[in-house]
């Protein structure tokens, strides 16, 4: 389907997934006068600000036709909708960013092979569908090297290091024998990520580049600007604006890079895509003239952009499980912004909530 609607403020979008990101979507959606449907499969955050919801699997072809009845635009606010599910909305009606995002980043392999297709690089890789391949990979790569599931990875979950001695049949085993990629260590100084959206006519802005650090492979603290020298920041906007340029990405892209800083110099090594606003992005609520949420409902109705204006120096730290009990002190903070997710149990690793502090630059 030609891919030009233009949504008119009253219309509605359709947001696949209910997490918080599908919340402050919904959010930012309603201040401009949009309204949003939250599809999923479990109630969720999401739930508690949307228009309507409609509670149904991915693969529920009455349910998926009612929302596609009832909004102008479908979008989704994480990557691993089906590539069913998201061809039979397109079919009906838009949906940004298109299925081939989808397709391109939910396999680490394709997306890898695509970014290197684009000259962008990425750490070394190989396939490997077997124990025998994991063993042949990591003469090729060395030690240690890091084995992660092709699909379904997220914070940390999927993958493993493989140090020296570490035996090979059971680090194969230790992933339930799903197919992988083996990835060679890229020494960073640093993670880094590229925050931007593409517009129906093409035009792309990024946010400035986030610096962005991790405790138990979940995000704990961002912080913007990224220390990096101001040509390197350039490469790395320039790096996320041909990639979205290349999958045709209609909506807020994410890009995840390490910044290496060696010898050598300063270089960028993409290490992954996310088709989807990203956490490392909430600080722009607070701490951007247009926040990440409302470039993202701007890009999927095809109108213009905001202004990615950083209004200071800014830190976003998460609220992980019980840290948000401190939610009393740091409403009394002064100056601090508080955001909290209505997430009823503060499991361990559950992103509950975040904190923004702007300082002046
Ligand atoms: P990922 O799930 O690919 O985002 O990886 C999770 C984390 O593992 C990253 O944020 C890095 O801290 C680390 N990591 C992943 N891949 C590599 C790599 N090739 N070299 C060094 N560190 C890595």
């Amino acid at each position: 389907m030609a891919d030009s609607v233009i949504l008119s403020p009253g219309a509605a979008i359709g947001i696949l997934g209910s997490g918080q990101l599908g919340r402050m979507i919904a959010m930012a959606a309603a201040r401009l006068g949009i309204r949003c449907v939250v599809y999923a499969p479990e109630s969720g955050p999401a739930c508690d600000v949307a228009a309507e919801t409609i509670i149904a699997g991915y693969e529920d072809e009455a349910a998926l036709a009612r929302l596609a009845a009832l909004v102008g635009v479908v979008t989704y606010e994480f990557e691993n909708v089906p590539a069913h599910t998201a061809e039979f909305l397109a079919a009906r009606l838009p949906v940004r960013p298109g299925p081939s995002a989808l397709a391109t980043t939910q396999d680490r392999a394709v997306e890898k092979r695509f970014l290197n297709d684009l000259g962008i690089p990425t750490a070394p890789f190989l396939e490997v569908d077997d124990a025998a391949g994991l063993e042949r990979a990591l003469a090729t790569l060395g030690r240690p090297a890091i084995l992660k599931t092709r699909r379904f990875g997220y914070d940390g979950k999927g993958q493993i290091m493989i140090r020296e001695g570490m035996d090979v049949a059971e680090s194969w085993a230790a992933l339930g024998g799903a197919p992988c990629i083996l990835e060679g260590l890229v020494p960073f100084t640093r993670e880094v990520s590229v925050v931007g959206a593409r517009s129906l006519d093409g035009s792309f802005a990024a946010f400035d580049v986030c610096e962005n650090a991790h405790e138990n492979h979940i995000l704990a603290l961002t912080t913007v600007p990224a220390r990096m020298a101001a040509e390197t920041a350039g490469e790395a906007v320039a790096m996320a604006a041909r990639i979205a340029g290349a999958l045709e990405y209609v909506g807020v892209i994410s890009v995840e890079m390490f910044h290496v800083v060696d010898s050598a110099g300063e270089r960028l090594v993409v290490n992954e895509i996310a088709p989807r606003v990203h956490n490392s992005g909430h600080w722009t609520t607070d701490g951007a003239v247009t926040s990440q949420f409302e470039q993202h409902v701007r890009a999927v109705c095809g109108w213009p952009l905001g202004s990615t204006r950083r209004h200071g120096r800014v830190e976003m730290r998460n609220l992980i499980g019980r840290q948000a009990d401190d939610w009393a002190a740091l409403l009394a903070e002064p100056g601090a912004c508080v955001h909290l997710y209505g997430k009823h149990e503060a499991r361990a690793g559950r992103k509950m909530g975040h904190v923004t502090r702007i300082f002046p630059e």
